[in-house]
């Protein structure tokens, strides 16, 4: 079980922001309002993600850790089960087995918390308000080789930034902060609402107020309609001005039904709009959030859930071409 984890974590956990974008998601999962991450050595000393969210009950404490499937590896089928369906109901499994891992948790009914410790599996009470803090220490101390392959510190703290950064993107409503070796690096408060307000001014705080004075309101329809009646696709957020491009294409935020992908067709989508003026020359900014039926959308492609596949890619990649064309030949508001 032990090795399963380990290679469904050479999957999934590649760095310290891997981590982070498993237990940020667990976090926002358990309905958190607030998330604060503190890190030590760019996270490979230490990455604690702490949530108000409404906590693990005390019996499920030790389940939390346990691979779901009970399955022991028995040949090479199964193994590459793990490898390309991976990952669900494993994450915290596959990081406790390439790190230090404790849990304190608490829900509503319980008087006190409990602290789980991830490589003993003892369980003793703490102090606690209702939630879950995680902490991963000493990342990959047990596979050197993989230890190996890290950045400097300062890259690895810039990766698990931009994992925050692209949950903080998706939910307005949620306030993070981000502090490193003792220091606040990042905090973004929670919007009073998530409506289109709210998300505008958490794109300001998260990409700048400059990528809100150069970019323009994207708000399309699509004019065919689902089967509930609804216009098919919907792409809202924002799309920067030709004049806001930049020579590295690390501006570019995508969300299918609330979580954020990296896809061809959006991408190739979102380009295609902007190809007379930019000439493939320079590097579009946008924060592009496509709701559509999720019949449509398979996103169970990869264990991180990072890539979709669309049943129709073509319907998809005219939406956000036509979104991207109508917002910026409307007029700037
Ligand atoms: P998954 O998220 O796919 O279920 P994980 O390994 O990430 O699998 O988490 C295992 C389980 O632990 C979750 O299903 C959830 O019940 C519980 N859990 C993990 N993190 C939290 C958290 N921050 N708050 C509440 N429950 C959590
Ligand atoms: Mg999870």
């Amino acid at each position: 079980d032990e090795l399963i984890s380990q290679i469904a974590a050479g999957e999934v956990v590649e760095r310290p922001a891997s981590v982070v974008r498993e237990l940020v998601d667990n976090a926002l999962d358990a309905g958190a309002r607030q998330i604060v991450l503190r890190l030590l050595a760019g996270g490979v000393r230490l990455i604690a993600v702490e949530d108000d969210g409404i906590g693990i009950p005390m019996d499920d404490l030790p389940l939390a850790l346990k691979r779901h499937a009970t399955s022991k590896i028995g040949n090479l089928q199964e193994l590459e089960s793990v490898a390309t369906m991976g990952f669900r109901g494993e994450a915290l499994a596959a990081i406790n087995s390439v790190s230090d891992m404790a849990i304190a948790s608490r829900t509503a009914e319980q008087a006190h918390a409990m602290l789980l410790d991830g490589r003993t599996g003892e369980m003793k009470p703490i102090a606690r308000a209702i939630g879950t803090t995680v902490e991963v220490k000493e990342l990959f101390f047990s596979t050197p080789a993989r230890r190996k392959f890290l950045k400097t510190d300062a890259t690895e703290l810039a990766h698990c930034v931009e994992a925050v950064r692209r949950h903080a993107l998706a939910r307005p409503d949620v306030g993070f902060a981000i502090w490193h070796e003792g220091k606040l690096v990042e905090q973004w408060r929670a919007a009073a609402d998530s409506d289109d307000a709210g998300l505008d001014q958490r794109l300001a705080d998260v990409l700048g107020e400059d990528f809100c004075e150069r970019s323009v309101l994207v708000d399309y329809r699509s004019s065919a309609q689902s089967e509930a009646g609804g216009p098919l696709i919907r792409v809202r957020g924002r799309a920067g001005i030709p004049d806001a491009a930049r020579a590295r294409g690390d501006h570019q935020f995508a969300y299918v039904n609330g979580r954020f992908v990296r896809d061809k067709v959006l991408a190739h989508g979102a380009r295609s709009a902007y190809e007379d003026v930019l000439h493939g020359q320079r590097q579009p900014v946008y924060a592009l959030y496509v709701d559509m039926d999720p019949t449509r959308v398979d996103v169970n492609v990869h264990p991180t859930k990072i890539e979709v596949r669309f049943r129709d890619s073509r319907e998809v990649h005219q939406a956000v071409r036509r979104a991207i064309d109508q917002a910026l030949a409307a007029p700037r508001a």
